[in-house]
């Protein structure tokens, strides 16, 4: 069985980034640029003022000089007249600079006179005064194509004029849900039934991450009605099922698939949970076949499909964050699989924990409440002790 590195590696070999499209810069946020994007003009676009105060033209020793107010400007507006020796503007922050001012001091530091203004002591030249283009030039470089888009950008290309950028466009997943034992929530699961919870869990994720959900619905363990839901798929960015993929007698997913061109690229990895994971292109298009189990559907999602929806939204980095932390209870591996322990993490004491789940069964749903790490233990590692350092891969900040 090959191990979870070469999985995921298979996996990342096989999808590339979605073609660009332009959107309005409002749709862009949390998308990834596919253009370098360069400025339209200079920013600031003209000398104006950093602070609320008077402008005026500095000269050696003008400390605790007495200057005439001769005018006000505030932010929008430009001072049109001239300015002489001993005069100065009221001008408020962001306001285009006088003409012949070069610099401007602050309201609190100025002592109020009969129709003017005292300076302090100590005056700058070009104190308080925001330079034409000192944030960026026209035609400057402002993010290069691979740059994901989060506020900080888009207001920064805001401020620069581009008003609609290329981005690779979120990933749309079509999720099916496959078995004869699973109600839609809102019913009464009757005898042997429970609720489809995984769709509930994985339209969330996927939310999360930025994507678009295509629901395929509940699909009965059949493979021709296997094969049609598959097929609905088609006009999405990546395929999602889960169960039916395992060696059960009415596990019929691989059937299904075979029916259709597809490729299957690896099933089984040696990682638990979530063993019986399956990787493989319909026509080109990604599909996985996560496993029913609920808490091995969510370890495979973040081992296996987060990596190829954010490779297709065109981000460099694919993997969850890892973050060193401190183990709180001795934990068990085993021999021949990777092992995936769920847990939460918290600072005591200044220092980072991980507390793996109390319930790891891969059946539970209780082994992800309030999860947002995950601890992977090598095949092979017998125990790890509590309070040694461990990486843990974080799910959610
Ligand atoms: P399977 O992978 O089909 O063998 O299913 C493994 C286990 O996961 C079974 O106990 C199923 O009832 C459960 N299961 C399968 N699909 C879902 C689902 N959509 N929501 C919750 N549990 C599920
Ligand atoms: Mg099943």
């Amino acid at each position: 069985m090959i191990s979870y590195q070469e999985a995921l590696q298979l996996v990342l070999d096989r999808i590339r980034p979605l073609p660009p499209v332009e959107v309005p810069l409002e749709q862009a946020g949390g998308l990834v640029l596919a253009e370098t994007v360069a400025a339209r003009w200079d920013m600031p676009p003209a000398d104006n003022s950093a602070m609320d105060g008077f402008a005026f033209a500095w000269r050696e020793m003008r400390a605790e000089e007495e200057l005439t107010v001769i005018g006000s400007v505030y932010a929008g507006a430009c001072w049109n007249g001239a300015i002489g020796p001993g005069e100065a503007i009221r001008i408020m922050t962001g306001s285009p600079l006088p003409v012949g001012c070069d610099s401007v001091v602050p309201l609190e530091d100025v002592v109020a006179t009969g129709d003017g203004i005292r300076l302090p002591a100590l005056v700058k030249k070009g104190q308080h005064v925001r330079r034409q283009g000192e944030e960026f030039h026209d035609g400057e470089r402002l993010l290069e194509a691979g740059t994901p888009l989060w506020a900080g950008e888009i207001g920064l290309l805001a401020a620069a004029g581009i008003a609609r950028v290329r981005v690779h466009p979120a990933p749309r997943a079509a999720l099916l849900s496959t078995g004869d034992e699973l109600v839609e929530l809102g019913q009464t699961p009757g005898p042997g039934q429970i609720v489809n919870s995984n769709l509930y869990l994985l339209s969330s994720r996927l939310r999360e991450e930025g994507c678009a959900v295509l629901p395929l619905g509940l699909c009965r363990d059949e493979p021709a009605a296997l094969a049609r839901h598959l097929a609905a798929g088609e006009q999405a960015d990546l395929i999602l099922s889960t169960g039916g993929v395992s060696v059960g007698d009415r596990d019929y997913l691989r059937e299904a698939l075979a029916t259709r061109d597809f490729e299957t690229v690896f099933w089984k990895v040696a990682i638990k949970p979530g063993k019986p994971v399956l990787f493989g292109l319909f026509n080109g298009l990604p599909v996985f076949g996560l496993p029913g189990n609920p808490a091995a559907a969510a370890a495979t999602f973040e081992l296996f499909v987060r990596p190829a929806l954010r490779r297709l939204a065109g981000f460099s980095t694919v993997g969850p964050p890892r973050l060193n932390a401190i183990l709180d209870m001795e934990i068990r591996g085993d021999a021949k699989r990777e092992c995936f322990l769920w847990g939460h993490i918290d600072e005591i004491d200044g220092r980072r924990m991980f507390h793996p789940s109390p319930r790891q069964g891969s059946g539970q749903n209780r082994s992800l409440q309030g999860a947002r790490a995950m601890l992977p233990v090598p095949a092979g590692c017998d125990v790890i002790q509590a309070g040694r350092d461990v990486e843990v891969m974080m799910i959610r900040y």
